[in-house]
């Protein structure tokens, strides 16, 4: 059952200060916790790193999430439909806290052009190198090892933890989406980059596609037909000036044309049709309907005499590495938690108290499976080891004191997060 509003939280507070009167295990003590495992956090961030798993092709990966949760004493492993691992640690009837971390990552491009292996996984200035370290499996190995290192230590959990390894949140967000179809926890924590602060939210995407149409001709006799390519420029040239809506501590949404394409591949022909492809960064209050049909608008009125226009938010079909084929559109939501909710509250004096510094709460400026969450009505955080803008880069590399705050830090999350009470 979910945590209904923020507005009911809010009545946790008292029992949530009333609670951090007794003491939490004293930061030397998370640490030494984590350290206790070490070796073992390390070789699977590592084996994690060097196992490839692009959308579609996380089986491999997930495999080796599996044999690590059972090997660490998950009551429970379960593979779903989608493919995605979920390891459960039993608890009492307190509140469900779902780790939620994907297991996918972008592609590596040309392989010679990293400064290390991308998938050599090797140590260079205490820091672990390549695709992935970051982005995501750094803080993967970080939710695994978090729950199981409490379970070691003979904690007991106030509600269950499920620690989910998601497939294709790179692409859409599959994996997250249909796993709360059949679980439905009370609050979530999304492991992504966070650098060791708290993420309370983010913009969302969308994908904006368009085509304008023109008469097509020969390119001697430009007058007798009509250029697309003139459409679209008067559109980039206002969309360039176009100011969009703003949201407090999100700043603005953002867009930026990625793609662009005609429809007939002669040098001599002027087009009919030009495809042109946005990429739109809406904060939350801008919803991904009223940013389509904004550019729609501003669009129409970029046209010449005798072109016309649309734009769609296109859907994309995938297959997961368990066969599911599944059908979005481009949509990736927007979340915020707002800065004055109880949870924010708990979660950033739980984080400061372990990591022994006043942790900064932030918004990430990448869409993430908080998006999905929050959607679903639970109350949603982020955190995680890493820093974001290292991200999809050939630079991408994760510090190991990084790696080793991240899961502190997430042990401190479990364990405060978990008493928060359900009802008032
Ligand atoms: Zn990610």
């Amino acid at each position: 059952m979910a945590v209904e509003t923020v507005a009911s939280l809010r009545r946790f507070r008292l029992q949530e200060r009333q609670r951090r009167e007794a003491p939490m295990p004293p930061r030397s003590e998370l640490f030494a916790l984590v350290d206790r495992h070490w070796d073992g956090l390390l070789t699977f961030t590592r084996r994690l790193v060097q196992t490839p798993s692009l959308p579609g092709q996380e089986h491999d990966v997930a495999a080796l999430v599996q044999d690590e949760m059972q090997r660490l004493g998950y009551d429970e492993v379960r593979v779903d439909h989608a493919g995605n691992v979920v390891g459960t640690l039993r608890g009492g009837d307190g509140p469900a806290l779902l780790l939620d971390t994907h297991m996918d990552h972008v592609a590596v491009g040309d392989p010679a052009r990293w400064p290390h292996p991308p998938f050599g996984a090797e140590i260079h200035d205490d820091a672990i190198w390549g695709r992935a370290t970051v982005d995501i499996k750094g803080p993967l190995a970080a939710q695994v090892y978090a729950g199981a290192a409490l379970k070691a230590a003979g904690y007991s959990f106030p509600g269950p933890v499920h620690v989910a390894a998601v497939v294709q949140e790179e692409i859409g967000g599959y994996g997250t989406r249909s796993l709360l179809d059949w679980l439905r926890p009370d609050i979530a924590l999304i492991g992504e980059p966070s650098a060791n602060r708290l993420a309370r939210g983010h913009r969302g995407r969308v994908e904006l596609h368009a085509t304008v149409k023109g008469r097509s001709v020969h390119a001697s006799v430009p007058q007798l037909g009509v250029n697309p390519h003139y459409s679209v420029a008067r559109f980039l040239t206002a969309l360039h000036q176009t100011p969009l809506p703003e949201q407090g501590e999100f700043g603005a949404s953002s867009v930026a044309p990625t793609l662009y394409s005609t429809d007939n591949p002669s040098a001599n022909v002027i087009p009919s049709e030009i495809h042109l492809v946005l990429d739109y960064r809406n904060v939350p209050a801008d919803r991904p309907e009223a940013a389509r049909a904004r550019m729609a608008d501003l669009l129409a009125a970029s046209l010449e005499a005798e072109a016309t226009a649309d734009i769609v938010i296109p859907q994309r079909t995938y297959t997961t590495w368990t066969g599911v084929e599944w059908q979005l559109p481009a949509i990736f939501p927007a979340f915020e938690t707002p800065a004055d909710s109880p949870l924010v509250d708990a979660a950033q004096a739980a984080l400061s108290e372990a990591l022994g510094e006043d942790t900064p709460v932030i918004l990430w400026r990448f869409a993430t499976d908080g998006g999905h969450t929050a959607a679903a009505g639970v109350p949603t955080l982020g955190f995680g080891p890493g820093d974001d803008r290292l991200a999809h880069t050939i630079m991408e590399h994760l510090p190991l004191a990084a790696l080793r705050a991240g899961c502190a830090g997430t042990i401190a999350l479990v364990e405060s997060l978990g008493h928060l009470r359900r009802h008032a």
